[in-house]
């Protein structure tokens, strides 16, 4: 849900960009690659994206817009590398394009690199001095929580585990030993292993509601780190912290492969499917209300439910999730999620991939059959 948010931000920051000027003389080959490569961004097809910025880029080598808009596709088709190569490179060519280090510094920031993002920022407000957006994020990201802000941290091959002291060390340290079993169990059934450091926040619940201003039923939440309220219930009850740790970490594995896009009943059906006991907890929910909601209605953000139908939007969702993964296999389903971030419509991408269409599909979650 987050990263939806997060990924239109980067838009408008590219919207802007190509505002900017810098697609290089009118008529040229560049200027008319450049324009559709724009074009495809703000209709989200990614590939076309990539291709035709790599074709400006190919023209005109030294225009830092076209990296740019190469480094905005990479990102949205998931190759984080390639997004900061290009990115840095545009930086290069134009060391005071405020735009492209608002791109880089929140790729490095949403890729567990707070130190990289600081040092980008400010870097760039040497240039930008008077610009309040990049005066913002760095005000925001230097109040982060770091072991330069007095935070402990506890660490391990895939993951960086940040707690506020002493007292917390031992849940930390659990935190670390089940994310590293929730990345294998999830990576294998999703053919998806990010190869960066996924940073965890473990806050107590009081500093989770001023940091992310989350709805009350919301267990984490995601903004470029994993950010875990550690509620008395999430201390005590066995199994909790590993369910909301497998969710959140579901959710990065999703992102890895389709940054934007995503339905959220897909999203959040897979996130609580691997849950443990997630599906169990679902059939239960569904079997014990007649409650439902259309499917189709469950593609944007459950912000709005309130906590009843929240409840019935997870459990559908994962009913929803689990009986593809059943049907199709976890190949299939990333394959989808490959789709989407191409840009390809949902409709068609999961006839496709799911041998069924999607309107007869989502019919089978109508309400008060
Ligand atoms: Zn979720």
């Amino acid at each position: 849900m987050k990263l939806v948010r997060a990924a239109a931000c980067a838009c408008a920051l590219a919207m802007a960009a190509s505002g900017e000027g810098g697609q290089g003389i009118p008529g040229t080959r560049a200027s008319v690659a450049g324009r559709a490569g724009w074009d495809a961004i703000r209709d989200g097809r990614n590939e076309e994206a990539a291709t035709a910025f790599a074709a400006a880029i190919e023209a005109e080598p030294r225009d830092p817009s076209l990296y740019l808009g190469a480094g905005l596709a990479a990102q949205l088709l998931g190759n984080i590398a390639k997004a900061r190569e290009l990115l840095e490179q545009a930086l290069k060519l134009a060391p005071n394009f405020t735009t492209a280090s608002l791109l880089l510094g929140d790729l490095l920031y949403r890729n567990s690199d707070l130190e990289g993002a600081i040092d980008v920022y400010e870097t760039a407000a040497k240039y930008a001095p008077d610009d309040k957006t990049l005066a913002g994020r760095l005000t925001r990201l230097r109040q982060e929580a770091s072991p330069a802000n007095g935070y402990f941290q506890s660490r391990s091959a895939h993951f960086t585990v940040l707690f506020e002291g002493p007292a917390d060390e031992a849940m930390a340290s659990r935190a670390v030993d089940l994310l590293e079993s929730a990345y294998w169990r999830v990576g294998t059934a999703l053919y998806t292993f990010p190869d960066q450091v996924i940073t965890v926040v473990l806050y107590t619940e009081q500093q989770f509601r001023d940091t992310t201003r989350s709805p009350s039923w919301a267990a984490a939440s995601y903004d470029g780190r994993i950010r875990i309220p550690m509620r008395g219930a999430l201390e005590q009850a066995p199994g909790e912290l590993d369910r909301v740790l497998t969710h959140e970490l579901t959710h990065e594995m999703i992102r890895a492969i389709a940054p934007r896009g995503v339905p959220t009943w897909l999203n959040e059906g897979l996130a609580v499917m691997f849950e443990p006991e997630g599906t169990q907890w679902a059939d239960q929910v569904l079997r014990t209300s007649n409650a439902r909601i259309p499917l189709g209605d469950l593609a944007g953000s459950f912000d709005k439910l309130s906590s009843n139908q929240a409840r019935t939007a997870y459990a559908e969702s994962a009913d929803a999730a689990h009986r593809l993964f059943d049907q199709v296999g976890g190949a299939s389903i990333v394959a989808l999620l490959q789709d989407i971030a191409r840009g390809i419509p949902l409709s068609e991408a999961f006839e496709h991939r799911m041998l069924t269409p999607y309107d007869s599909f989502a019919a089978s979650f109508s309400p008060a059959r």
